[in-house]
């Protein structure tokens, strides 16, 4: 009677499996799984379970959706530290080219908690943001502009910097802080940390005039108590002289030694970027959490109000020639002098694409230097946050938002680039670094590993390339021979194919009500720094002299 029984529950057992649903929720089968930490590289079989890699077998698996992966690489998940796609049609570009991780850590975000809430349920990738330098300098150079709630780049880059001029002058850029705005400064950076940000985001070169060094010091200081990183496009980014482009980052390496901090310098893809790579180097080899980025184009893209633009730095200082180099893709032609003067003027914050001769020698290089990861600077299409369902020839811009990832594959191919390098240079060594500087989410991503977050990217190793161009609706062209990108174990990409599930997850530090702002003030540094006075009568005594002097 009791086997009998124990026989029937078996059955009905087996059964709830059979309706209940398979093993995994979501199988990968049979492709080339490739994990830079460990080095595994070897045809397997992926289970996701509740969003984790859950098991990585040679094993048959069953799962209740099925990818088969055979002719593709299976690998972790493109991470980018410097993004800026934050609306529709320029993210859903982005996740075609294997993105599952997009974070603005250049120009960042002002209002952390209000932005991180603004993005929660309601975005493809993983999420993530640094406090604005340039931002907060608006709040307090720029009254004028009465900014309220949260801003990030295509609000701070376009109607915010347009609102900072009309009294004629960009305090953000141009203004020197006293001690009391300086302290207002660092106040307001302390509540980003505080919420949570990941870095102290700075636009440095934008602020050149106005953020002297003893303000970015200040700022740097106050991150490193934090225990965040700086991230910073340097002071002269793209010099080839007076002053060089690696004095820019001089500075930043420099705060950072005597810090202890953490540092990336980003898209070290110009002048003088061969020996701050040796600086970084050198700075990781005694400990230090250093590291930069590039993005693989000959070209850069930027607002045309840019101060550097300007003819006495663009073209005396930088070298530069407006119709050689300063291409509108809104008019897809290059600038003359006078209308590159016009359209600052009228239109500061349009994109304009810049062309430098010296990166096309430079690229192939990039492609093998240890630690530079790969970041796309990825450009918002300026088309609105829920600009989802847009074609793709809409997108004005610079093609790397949509063509990065495919770029540095397809050109570590033609260039015999191990794979498994350009991989790191993708995803692990962007999840390590931010994973050294403390942040939890990032120890469990960038890692084919049973364990870790389901963030995957399944791609042709033979064919994955980029389709994107310069020229004016191929801009946003996706990259072909990725046809799966899986983020916290969700389809985004399903046969080639973008669908809007909001299976991004927020990564930042955890917030807290604590401050670490202490206000800068003379009697203060004395007080820390200088040996404190002593009465004549101690100075007397301490050379054995009888005190008399009563
Ligand atoms: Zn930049």
């Amino acid at each position: 009677m009791a086997t009998w029984k124990i026989w029937i529950g078996a059955v009905i057992l087996l059964c709830a499996a059979c309706v209940y649903g398979e093993e995994y929720d979501l199988v990968i089968l049979g492709g080339r799984v490739m994990d830079p930490e460990t080095m595994l590289d070897a045809k397997l079989n992926v289970g996701v379970k509740d969003g984790i890699i859950a098991t990585i077998t040679p094993d048959s698996i069953t799962g209740t959706e099925t990818i088969d992966a055979s002719g593709h690489v299976v690998a972790p998940g493109f991470i980018d530290t410097h993004f800026h796609a934050l609306d529709g049609l320029s993210m859903k570009m982005a996740a075609r080219d294997g993105v599952t991780t997009g974070m603005d850590l250049e120009i960042g975000a002002i209002n952390i908690n209000d932005w991180y809430a603004a993005k929660k349920n309601k975005w493809p990738v993983n999420y993530g943001v640094g406090i604005s330098q340039e931002g907060v300098r608006m709040l307090v150079h720029d009254p004028e502009a009465k900014i309220q709630g949260w801003q990030d780049a295509p609000t701070i880059l376009g109607p915010l910097q347009k609102a900072t001029t009309a009294d004629g002058v960009a305090g953000w850029a141009s203004k020197v802080s006293n001690r009391e705005e300086m302290n207002q400064i660092l106040q307001l950076l302390d509540e980003g940390f505080a919420q949570g940000a990941i870095n102290l985001a700075s636009t440095t070169a934008y602020m050149r005039e106005g953020l002297t060094a003893q303000e970015m010091y200040e700022s740097q200081k106050l991150a490193a108590d934090w225990g965040r990183f700086t991230a910073s496009h340097t002071r002269y980014h793209g010099s080839s002289s007076d002053p060089e482009a690696e004095q820019g980052a001089n500075e930043l390496i420099a705060n950072a030694f005597v810090l202890d901090a953490g540092l990336l310098i980003l898209h070290n893809n110009d002048y003088g970027w061969a020996q701050i790579e040796e600086k970084l180097q050198a700075g990781r080899a005694k400990g230090l959490n250093w590291w930069s980025e590039y993005y693989p184009y000959d070209a850069a893209s930027t607002a045309i109000g840019s101060g550097f633009f300007q003819p006495e730095v663009f073209v005396d200082r930088m070298g530069g020639d407006y119709e050689r180099d300063m291409y509108d893709p809104t008019q897809d032609k290059f600038l003359t002098k006078e209308e590159y003067e016009k359209i600052a003027k009228s239109d500061p914050g349009r994109l304009v694409v810049i062309f430098s001769p010296a990166r096309k020698k430079w690229l192939p290089q990039w492609l093998r230097i240890p630690h530079m990861t790969v970041a796309s600077d990825a450009i918002f299409s300026g088309k609105g946050v829920d600009s989802w369902d847009l074609d793709w020839s809409e997108y004005q811009g610079h093609p790397r938002t949509g063509g990065t990832r495919a770029k540095v594959i397809r050109l570590g191919r033609e260039q015999g680039v191990p794979l498994m390098f350009s991989l790191a240079q993708m995803s692990y060594w962007p999840a390590y670094h931010l994973g050294k500087a403390g942040l939890e989410s990032m120890k469990v991503r960038g890692r084919m590993q049973e364990g870790m977050v389901a963030d995957i990217v399944v791609f042709d190793p033979l064919k994955t390339r980029e389709t994107s161009t310069y020229k004016a609706g191929e801009q946003g062209n996706p990259s072909t021979g990725i046809p799966y990108v899986i983020v916290n174990g969700q389809q985004v990409v399903k046969d080639n194919k973008f669908l809007k599930v909001w299976a991004g997850q927020p990564i930042r530090y955890p917030s807290s009500n604590d401050s670490k702002f202490e206000p800068i003030s003379e009697e203060e540094w004395l007080d820390r720094h200088a040996i404190r006075t002593h009465s004549v009568h101690e100075n007397l005594r301490s050379l054995g002299e009888p005190d008399d002097t009563h």
